[in-house]
């Protein structure tokens, strides 16, 4: 029997927490910038030196990214209705911006302080008169794949949307909504469009060319998504969503084993076996151990006797057990005789 090193942790916050990276458009040429700390307006985030400088000395780098400086501080302030990637991109295609981006080197130093102050207020009129279009700036899509509804079911029948894209989250599962600040355990099952490894991001999206791959056959919720409004998003969460029983209503025996799955798998189980860690400290991790034990014994043996292949168990199962343990602040460790450890991160 191996223990577990430390006390585990408190289930943690974010699902999928990263480093927030902004692509800009903004010379017409894509850029990947790191955002770095922000501050209250333009000239306090730009630190010492950029508060203590003028305009008229900015290169045109410099110039640009305090313009994205002064887009987070808006949107940090709530005075703007849309996401920082999508006022970068607004402002990028605006043809005054493109002007004195064209004649910023050219300009001298007065010129480039009017310039700069024309270049906040057009910022500020693309913050406040937001076109109610979707630009594709791809924000959305970077922050979270879509849930499906049953509406999309005719979508994945056609194979538009394979399968093996798809990702299950189960009852009882804890999981992280863009518009809650904290996890909640999911009253019934959703099934998702997967996210990249270690991102939110739809793995649909084309980061390179802010563009959708299944744009044409794109899910419901992703065709009612408007940035700028979230009545229509609102609206659609009232309808039925998608689950395992409408996907796999022709296959029965699935069905049932899913069903045995949830119940002899349950979060409810995966929860008190951690409480009881936590509250007896390192010396009993077996009743845990057990049970990633058995749901990974569970999946593997269902997979094998239904032919399910590996990249369509985490419809099927939804995650596993394992999967999810670093959201408690555990992973697990394989030793060199094959046994299993668990650690706190
Ligand atoms: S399916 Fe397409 S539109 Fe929807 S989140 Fe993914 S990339 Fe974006």
């Amino acid at each position: 029997m191996k223990g577990i090193r430390e006390r585990p942790h408190r289930l943690l916050g974010a699902l999928g927490r990263r480093e927030r990276r902004h692509v800009t458009q903004i010379n017409g040429v894509k850029e990947s910038m790191s955002v770095k700390p922000t501050t209250t307006n333009m000239t306090d985030r730009s630190t010492s030196s950029d508060a203590l400088s003028s305009p008229a000395t900015w290169d045109k780098q410099r110039m640009r990214d305090n313009l994205v400086a002064h887009f987070e501080g808006k949107v940090r302030r709530g005075e703007a209705r849309v996401p920082v990637e999508r006022l970068i991109m607004q402002v990028g295609r605006d043809s005054l911006f493109q002007d004195l981006l064209a004649r910023w080197d050219g300009l001298d130093g007065r010129q480039r302080v009017n310039a700069w102050r024309d270049l906040l207020r057009l910022c500020d009129r693309h913050a406040a008169e937001v076109m109610p279009t979707c630009i594709r700036c791809g924000e959305c899509c970077r922050h979270g794949s879509p849930t499906l509804q049953t509406e999309d079911l005719d979508l994945l029948r056609a194979n538009r949307i394979a399968l093996d894209q798809l990702v299950t989250l189960r009852r009882g599962e804890p999981v992280q909504s863009q518009q809650a600040d904290r996890p909640f355990f999911l009253l019934d099952e959703r099934i998702k469009i997967r996210e990249g490894t270690g991102t939110q991001e739809c793995v649909f999206l084309d980061s390179e060319q802010f563009a959708c791959r299944i744009y044409q056959d794109r899910p419901v919720q992703c065709r009612a998504q408007a940035c700028w409004d979230s009545s229509a998003t609102q609206e659609l969460a009232q309808q039925p969503y998608l689950t395992r029983r409408d996907l796999f209503a022709d296959v029965p025996l699935l069905l049932d084993l899913i069903k045995e799955h949830d119940q002899r798998c349950a979060f409810a189980r995966l929860d008190g076996a951690i409480k009881k860690l936590a509250e007896n400290g390192a010396r009993e991790p077996d009743e845990l151990l057990e049970l990633l034990n058995y749901e990974e014994h569970f999946r593997d043996f269902v997979a094998a006797q239904l032919n399910i292949p590996e990249d369509m168990r985490p419809l099927v199962f939804g995650r596993s057990f394992a999967d999810l343990l670093p959201l408690y602040g555990i992973t697990v460790r394989i030793e060199a005789d094959g046994s299993r450890v668990l650690v706190a991160t």
